[in-house]
């Protein structure tokens, strides 16, 4: 039997990796799974049901318990409300990486994460350990990244695109934050594993990099 298709990006905020996983399957005809929306949805849970975010236990049991659906077309759905907007608003970009840190809240999410790859056979999968914890023996590995300023811009673009507040240097220093802690903890830390491509977008348009990560899979995959 040949081996699942999986494509696992990685990389920094900003990096475009959730545009070109998204775009990556469509292209190879694969289905795509955003596990930054899922650390999202277990943060928005967290902040509305007022658990602290430095309790590690009931924040594992709050992941456990709360059923987070991704659906086709961008659906993010928290026990059965559609969270999409939510989960990208200040206080939960704020609060994520807190989230995050916690093993107990990483168990339950690479647990649903490992699932559905089995349930859908194949996939491109985007976060920050995916490469390195989740599948580490993905086909193709690749780690996305680019500069500070042009991160910065581009998260700018999409912000100012739904009408919320776009000041480049305010979110440059929030991406600068969250990049420190996804790096900096201690589980399943931002970082690169030995065998990934390393992809600097820099400079690249959307569909040149398309191109090139599915250029990449089609070759990974045989
Ligand atoms: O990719 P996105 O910016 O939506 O991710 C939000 C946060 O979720 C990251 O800053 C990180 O703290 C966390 N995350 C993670 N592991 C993943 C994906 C996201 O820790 N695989």
């Amino acid at each position: 039997m040949s081996a699942p298709r999986i494509v696992a990006i990685d990389g920094p905020a900003g990096s475009g990796k959730s545009t070109v996983a998204r775009l990556t399957a469509e292209a190879l005809g694969l289905e795509v799974l955003d596990t930054g929306a899922m650390y999202r949805v277990v943060t928005l849970a967290a902040l509305e049901q007022g658990v602290p975010l430095d309790d590690a236990a009931a924040l594992g049991a709050l992941a456990a318990r709360s059923s987070i659906g991704l659906g086709p077309a961008g659906a993010v759905v928290l026990d059965g409300r559609d969270v999409r907007a939510e989960i990208r608003g200040p206080e939960v970009t704020g609060a994520v990486s807190a989230v995050s840190a916690h093993p107990e809240v990483r168990a339950v999410l690479v647990e649903a994460q490992r699932a559905w790859m089995v349930d859908h056979g194949g996939g491109v999968v985007e976060g920050r350990d995916i490469t390195t914890v989740v599948f580490p023996d993905a086909p193709l590995k690749v780690f996305l990244t680019a500069s500070e300023e042009e991160r910065a811009r581009r998260r700018a673009g999409d912000e100012a695109a739904v009408g919320r507040s776009a000041d480049q240097a305010a979110i440059a220093a929030d991406l600068a934050r969250r990049d420190r802690l996804d790096s900096g903890r201690a589980a399943a830390p931002l970082a690169v594993a030995d065998d990934a491509h390393v992809v600097d977008t820099t400079g690249m348009t959307i569909e040149q990099v398309v191109a090139a990560v599915a250029d990449l899979a089609r070759a990974a995959f045989g």
